[in-house]
């Protein structure tokens, strides 16, 4: 105890978010990290972020079951995702658990410039498309690029993180419209 984030036990917030809960508890057990609150409340939290749903995709063939893609957030957002369901965590509480999520490759970054770093989570693996006119994150799936990346980083000698390495740039369909 001692620290702000006692103000709310492991097992209240576990319950707040069923049985993800037990899963994001797996995972921090099997990164060797302790399940504390904010730990559990964050990767939760990302875990539901809206991002993309592949059955809205035209390009998922049917009957194929390729789960969802959690969105990213902000420190900010993440707080107040878990705000929302009334879980009482401090901004640094939650920036020490994003941290040392981090630091564990268990979450990771996503920093577009001039804007706050968005986070999201490691697995299922995606990579990234960013809209450079609004700043709009998307999700994408990376099996279909993996291979070629892989092959691409091998010829450069380079090697690329678990997490999905790639960021495109370009434009959302919003702003496509708004600019002819
Ligand atoms: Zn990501
Ligand atoms: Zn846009």
């Amino acid at each position: 105890m001692g620290e702000h984030a006692s103000a709310i036990r492991v097992a209240e917030v576990m319950d707040r978010f069923g049985e993800l809960s037990l899963r994001v508890r797996n995972r921090l057990w099997e990164h060797r990290l302790r399940a504390t609150p904010s730990r559990i409340a964050v990767m939760a939290a990302l875990a539901r972020a809206p991002g993309l749903d592949r059955r809205d995709t035209e390009t998922t063939a049917p009957g194929t079951d390729t789960p969802s893609i959690p969105g990213h957030l902000t420190v900010p957002g993440l707080q107040r995702a878990i705000e929302t369901l009334d879980i009482p965590l401090d901004g640094v509480t939650v920036y020490r658990a994003v941290t040392t999520l981090t630091d564990v490759d268990l979450i990771h970054p996503v920093t577009i410039r001039d804007r706050a770093s968005r986070y999201g989570l490691n697995h299922p693996r995606h990579h990234h498309a960013v809209c450079d006119t609004c700043g709009t994150l998307r999700s994408l799936p990376a099996d279909d690029v993996t291979d070629l990346l892989t092959s691409a980083a091998d010829l450069a000698r380079f090697s690329l993180p678990d997490c999905g390495a790639l960021t495109l740039h370009g434009r959302c369909t919003p702003c496509q419209s708004n600019h002819g």
